[in-house]
């Protein structure tokens, strides 16, 4: 019997346009004489428009058709067959934050990626950075706050930043990604712009000690036993590694693998499995972390639905390691049924 796959793609957040890339480059690639494949699309409010079944090649002028199929759905109606599996192609809050993994469980429906405890903690990047400590990964020193504390005592914050930190810094919506809210910040004035502007992005913030490192990058894929991948630097060509860069003049330089002796690779690998573990992650996972000067290595962050086109990082890693980007997605998939079958 063929399996169904039903593709989440948009979602209500700051990084909907990402997904839209993300969502057509897999409906290009998935295997369609081995699946069926089922587009559902999230608008910008959360609605859910179930399209009709892929066929043959998706552009952009096919994309819009699935974003504009009228069917609007409601996601308990998702399941109707036994031979599913859902592929949240999401990212940010409200898909790769454990809300849409938490309705997926309710719904029973086997999933790929990771379930609603790495991916709710994966997002927030305090409570990550909580759990990477509690592990022993070494990391950058930071401070997390929350809006009311901001509005009730902004001169107490900024002592508390100022004395556990040093500038430069790093301030940061606690639950994003793609670098959207995050800004660098060299003096007080400065650090309360961009408390500021990340606090328009969520009442959760984090401000970070600013580091001078390569960044160094590896994907993991795997249940209960991870494998990782060569690794990647990332150069951008920007002051970091912002959402222009990320996204728009494409001008960041990947480099895969990445120059870094045996010894560098191995601790890099033996942390990417740590993490993932400590976060009881599953599916796959994007492990970043910075290299400094001193060849000292600290973990950056977890991304639990890392940047997904072909030409993205994740899937460069592992075609680099053996493995070509429809075959990274089958292998997700089957992930993703034996983890339900291991559950139920
Ligand atoms: P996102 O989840 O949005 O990718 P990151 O925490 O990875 O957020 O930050 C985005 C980019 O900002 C990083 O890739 C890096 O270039 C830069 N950056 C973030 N934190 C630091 C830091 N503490 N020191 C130096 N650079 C940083
Ligand atoms: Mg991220
Ligand atoms: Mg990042």
């Amino acid at each position: 019997m063929r399996t169904k796959i039903h593709l989440l793609f948009g979602g209500k957040s700051a990084e909907h346009n990402v997904s839209l890339q993300t969502a057509k480059a897999v409906m290009n690639a998935v295997d369609q004489s081995k699946y069926d494949v089922q587009p559902i699309y999230i608008d910008g409010k959360g609605l859910w428009h179930k399209g009709a079944l892929l066929e043959g090649k998706v552009d952009d002028a096919k994309l819009l058709e699935y974003k504009q199929a009228d069917e609007s759905v409601s996601p308990l109606t998702l399941t109707e067959t036994e031979n599913e599996v859902v592929f949240p192609l999401l990212h940010g809050p409200n898909g790769e934050d454990g809300t849409v993994q938490g309705l997926l469980e309710l719904l029973n429906l086997p999933y790929v990626g990771n379930g609603v405890l790495a991916s709710s903690a994966g997002m927030d990047k305090i409570a990550m950075k909580a759990i990477f400590a509690q592990a022993g990964l070494a990391q950058v020193h930071y401070v997390g706050f929350i809006r009311k504390e901001w509005e009730d005592n902004k001169e107490n914050v900024v002592k508390n930043i100022e004395q556990t930190l040093n500038y430069p810094v790093f301030v940061k919506p606690a639950n994003l990604g793609s670098s959207v809210g995050i800004n660098k910040a060299t003096n007080r004035e400065k650090l309360i712009e961009a408390i500021t502007e990340a606090l328009q992005f969520d009442r959760r913030i984090i401000v970070e000690e600013g580091v001078t490192a390569r960044e160094i990058e590896i994907g993991v894929i795997g249940n209960e036993e991870p494998e990782c991948s060569v690794v990647g630097e990332i150069v951008p060509k920007t002051e970091f590694y912002d959402y222009q860069s990320k996204y728009e003049d494409g001008d960041t330089a990947l480099i895969i693998p990445a120059d870094v002796s045996d010894d560098i690779y191995n601790s890099v690998r033996e942390m990417a499995v740590k993490a993932y573990k400590a976060l009881d992650c599953s599916g796959l996972a994007r492990m970043d972390f910075f290299l400094t000067e001193n060849n000292e290595i600290l973990i950056n962050e977890v991304n639990t639905m890392p940047g997904f086109t072909p030409v993205s990082m994740f899937p460069l890693l592992w075609e680099n390691s053996g493995l070509d980007y429809p075959s990274l997605i089958n292998k997700l998939v089957e992930l993703a049924i034996e983890r339900h079958e291991e559950k139920t």
